[in-house]
């Protein structure tokens, strides 16, 4: 199971890697909502067969919401809904907690190759040699082929900055125009699928227009730091205009009031931005904990420098600027 960080098993991993001195990382996970099929056996051998959904997906796996009892160690088959491809999964075990209200399991690809979440997972040596890259849920605007694309620095910013981003379509065969590719558009939540949002009366500013808050996968550096002083840096799993959602081993609770500062610029230029705390999922074994939060004053100049930063773009409500997703 690779898509919950900080596992044991991945220790000798990690020791052999830093030996050769290059840091260790499977393949990125992306909080991803994929309707799929799961046919196979319940722990009482019953065949079933259940329309459900993925919450995280990474290049070997995922993890998916069954209402059904799961043997761990059987296999299973799963249908993406969307590209109707399907493929053999191995059960490695059920997640401790779950917010969806349903069993959350933790499931192997037998044919990665197959890439049935239709995101392409870059290995190491297809990604650029360059440090501090940024991944980066991509679409190309051609042929809608997604993949989780390292971009240095200067490729975020190019991509921020206009929009888009000249580069290799495996799929097209040509240098394409890429694309954030959105993965959410509904307001009030940074991923819905991992947690209703708290029931909290907080009006997500940038609402009032109808315009909706579109998140996507981009995994930005960020500092997290609580009223108390404590702090932690982590990255961020994806981010919308007025919202985030990260994974940290910070204590908070829903409808905590938290500072984040977000993006690429040199920590000195960042701001602090104080965030709501909406929602937490906490992750099993002794892994992070999943949060999402919303920002708060999303108008002022704290906020501003986070969307510049982060997207390439300062929104001011009396403009109308919005970003070309
Ligand atoms: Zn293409």
């Amino acid at each position: 199971m690779t898509c919950q960080p900080g596992k044991p098993g991945e220790e000798g991993v990690r020791v052999m890697n830093e030996r050769f001195g290059t840091p260790p990382r499977k393949s990125e996970r992306v909080l991803l909502r994929i309707p799929i099929r799961v046919e196979g056996k319940d722990t009482l051998g019953n065949e079933f067969d259940e329309t459900t959904y993925t919450l995280v997906v990474n290049r070997s796996g995922g993890l998916i919401v069954v209402a059904h009892l799961l043997q761990q160690g059987s296999t299973i088959k799963i249908t993406n809904l969307k590209s109707r491809i399907s493929c053999s999964f191995e059960v490695v075990m059920r997640a401790a907690g779950s917010l969806s209200g349903s069993p959350e399991w933790g499931v192997k690809c037998l044919e990665p190759e197959v890439e049935i979440w239709g995101v392409h997972f870059p290995t190491r040596t297809e990604e650029p040699a360059a440090a501090n890259l940024t991944h980066v849920l991509l679409e190309c605007r051609e042929c809608f082929y997604r993949e989780m694309a390292a971009l240095t620095v200067e490729q975020y910013r190019r991509l921020a900055a206009q929009s888009r981003l000249p580069r290799s379509c495996p799929k097209c065969g040509v240098i394409r125009d890429w694309k954030f590719a959105v993965i959410e558009d509904e307001p009030g939540g940074v991923s819905p699928a991992l947690a209703a949002p708290a029931a909290s009366g907080l009006t997500p500013w940038g609402e009032a227009d109808g315009r909706r808050d579109k998140v996507v996968a981009a995994k930005l550096p960020l500092e997290i730091r609580l009223p108390d002083g404590s702090e932690e840096t982590s990255t961020t799993e994806n981010i919308s205009e007025s919202s985030l959602c990260f994974a940290c081993n910070l204590d908070m609770q829903i409808g905590d009031t938290v500072y984040v500062s977000v993006g690429l610029d040199p920590p000195g230029e960042q701001r602090d931005i104080p965030a709501r705390i909406m929602w937490r999922r906490p992750t099993s074994g002794k892994g992070r904990t999943f949060y999402g939060a919303k920002l708060e004053n999303g108008n002022d100049t704290g906020a501003a420098s986070y969307r510049l930063s982060a997207f390439g773009f300062r929104r001011n409500p009396a403009e109308a600027i919005h970003p070309k997703f």
